[in-house]
């Protein structure tokens, strides 16, 4: 099958390989591009090419480099330029993604038709965090 694309790119973060190779490709046949990487740093590495997703899906505990530490390096450098989703199995999803500043989180497990459900959910939220007016510069 060959989709539509439509113009958005996920970047997905997990060290669990055949779950990064599911999500990638029912994603992909759904019309994202998507990107893989297997821990924090492995992902810093891939956006140093350049390029910017509209969302993250992050999982937290990774070797190397895991979800708090990534989520950290990733504000620093980029600011909130992607809003990022936690994946986790973690009885504390909604504490985990405030502890990074997420838009949201995707309890593990979960079926693929609800993650996307999830994606296109956060998708709005994120566009319409973006179509808000900017706060007036303070008046010297
Ligand atoms: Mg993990």
């Amino acid at each position: 099958m060959n989709p539509k694309p439509n113009g958005k790119t996920i970047l997905v973060i997990d060290d669990e390989a055949e779950l990064l190779l599911t999500i990638k490709e029912y994603l992909e046949s759904e019309g994202y591009q998507v990107f893989t990487a297997d821990n924090g740093f492995a992902a810093m590495e891939v956006m140093k090419m350049g390029m910017i997703p509209n969302l993250i899906l992050l999982d937290m505990k990774m070797p190397i480099m895991n979800g708090w530490e990534f989520a950290l390096e990733f504000l620093n450098k980029h600011d909130h330029m992607s809003p990022i989703v936690v994946l986790t199995a973690a009885g504390d999803a909604e504490q985990r993604a405030k502890d990074i500043s997420a838009i949201g989180w995707v309890e593990k497990p979960f079926n693929l038709n609800s993650l996307l459900n999830k994606i296109k959910l956060y998708e709005r939220k994120s566009n319409k965090a973006a179509e808000l007016p900017e706060a007036p510069s303070p008046s010297i």
